[in-house]
């Protein structure tokens, strides 16, 4: 009785996985029933801008104030900058009077409602996110 070896090398297994898991992530974006904020914006996984978001501080929905209010960290749900209303993602991103100014120079609008803010690209969302 013969027997045949193939030999399997780390990097041939490692790119198999990311296949797979570029092929299974868009998928699993669809049929998960959180992310709502996130799925607005981006209708599909991006790993490079996840990347880059991870690591501004203030994109993170749990950091805003509303958020931290519904996990009992916080007491109060309206925005630091502002104090007008809740501070939820789409105030934080269209309508805080507080950062009016600097929404005007990266998205060219005051105010955005939710139909324009989908139309704005992901990088000038975190551009404003960003400063
Ligand atoms: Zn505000």
């Amino acid at each position: 009785m013969s027997r045949t070896c193939y030999s399997v090398t780390c990097n041939l297994i490692s790119s198999c996985v990311r296949q797979w898991a570029g092929k299974a992530q868009p998928k699993c974006w669809q049929k998960i029933d959180v992310c709502h904020q996130a799925k607005i914006f981006l209708h599909r996984p991006n790993p490079k801008l996840t990347r880059f978001a991870l690591g501004l501080r203030r994109v993170r929905r749990h950091d805003l104030n509303k958020h931290l209010v519904t996990m009992h960290v916080h007491n109060d749900p309206l925005c630091p900058a502002c104090g007008e209303d809740e501070e939820i993602l789409l105030h934080f991103l269209g309508k805080c009077c507080a950062t009016m100014v600097t929404c005007y120079h990266i998205m060219r609008a005051y105010t955005l409602q939710l139909k324009q803010l989908c139309k704005v690209a992901v990088s000038n969302l975190l551009q404003f996110a960003k400063v």
